[in-house]
């Protein structure tokens, strides 16, 4: 067996610190989670960046859990089949995912988020609701992946993540999206995770798509609010999308053909709403997530 490293006065003086200062923010992160400031989530969020959330045990996490307890952590962790010492960066995936169902059921959980659906014609301004419920800080907006190249005033990251045909093939084989759908030549998915995430979070959700991908969301998650934003009337939308610069005028012809047929979808969604004006849209999407 090798000796242990010899360090000198100056290292044996630094790693005492950082266990020190460990030691602080795990303690400060467990009298979070007993005055219920934070969830079991956050914490696994937390553990994702910081090395000494990573490394605390699970044991140590679970007991400080208001109303949890040692013997109930006991159970819990042997009904999972976490060893005593885990840590937090040792739980493989499964368990993970058992520990939320576990606290999603309990009073510990975070009441999760609402997960509301913009759909509608393309051309009927649901980007521009959608920036705006953004900023007013309401809703966590979802990112698309898309294989559509982007618009000159488009930035990767925040409008979409551009990706490749393969890299989108590849999301889809993965199961990465919550939906994916084609649209006017190219394809457009939802990343499941993130949205996963901020729901249990407790954050609202806004999903900006068209309608066959809504569809899909209602399918998976019923309790999903689909709202169909109606133009005020068909020439409004004609101008909208023929005043389109950005599009080439195959485009544009293709895009009016397919929302007359978007039109129609209308009497599937929970909520139809005509976007008259964009304040007020914004207001009634913020509205609807409180009930
Ligand atoms: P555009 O190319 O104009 O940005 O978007 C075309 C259409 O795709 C719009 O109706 C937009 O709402 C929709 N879209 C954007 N992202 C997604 C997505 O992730 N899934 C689905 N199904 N549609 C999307």
């Amino acid at each position: 067996m090798g000796l242990p490293p010899q360090l000198t006065a100056e290292q044996r003086q630094q790693a005492l610190l950082k266990a020190a200062n460990s030691r602080k923010r795990r303690a400060e992160v467990k009298s979070k989670m007993k005055n219920g400031e934070i969830s079991i989530d956050d914490i696994l969020l937390l553990a994702k960046n910081e090395d000494a959330i990573a490394k605390m045990r699970v044991k140590e996490l679970l007991e400080s859990l208001s109303g949890v307890g040692k013997v109930r952590a006991q159970s819990l962790m042997e009904r999972l089949n976490i060893s005593p010492s885990r840590r937090i960066q040792g739980l493989g995936r499964l368990q993970v995912k058992q520990l939320r169902e576990e606290f999603m059921k309990s009073d510990h959980a975070v009441k999760p988020g609402k997960l509301l659906v913009l759909s509608g014609p393309g051309g009927v301004g649901k980007s521009t609701v959608a920036k705006e419920l953004r900023e007013a800080g309401d809703f966590w907006v979802s990112v698309s992946a898309t294989t559509r190249k982007p618009r000159s005033n488009e930035i990767d990251g925040r409008d979409y993540f551009f990706v490749t045909d393969e890299e989108f093939t590849r999301m889809v084989n993965a199961d990465e999206f919550l939906e994916w759908a084609e649209f006017a030549g190219n394809r457009y998915g939802t990343p499941l995770e993130k949205v996963e995430h901020a729901l249990l979070l407790g954050r609202n959700v806004l999903l900006e798509i068209e309608i066959a991908g809504a569809k899909q969301v209602k399918a998976h998650l019923p309790q999903s609010v689909l709202v169909f934003l109606e133009p005020p009337t068909w020439e409004e939308l004609v101008s909208r999308l023929e005043g389109r610069g950005t599009d080439s005028p195959e485009r544009r012809a293709e895009r009016l053909e397919l929302a007359q047929e978007e039109l129609a979808a209308a009497s599937f969604f929970d909520v139809v709403l005509v976007n008259d004006q964009v304040k007020s849209v914004v207001g009634k999407l913020i509205e609807l997530s409180h009930n």
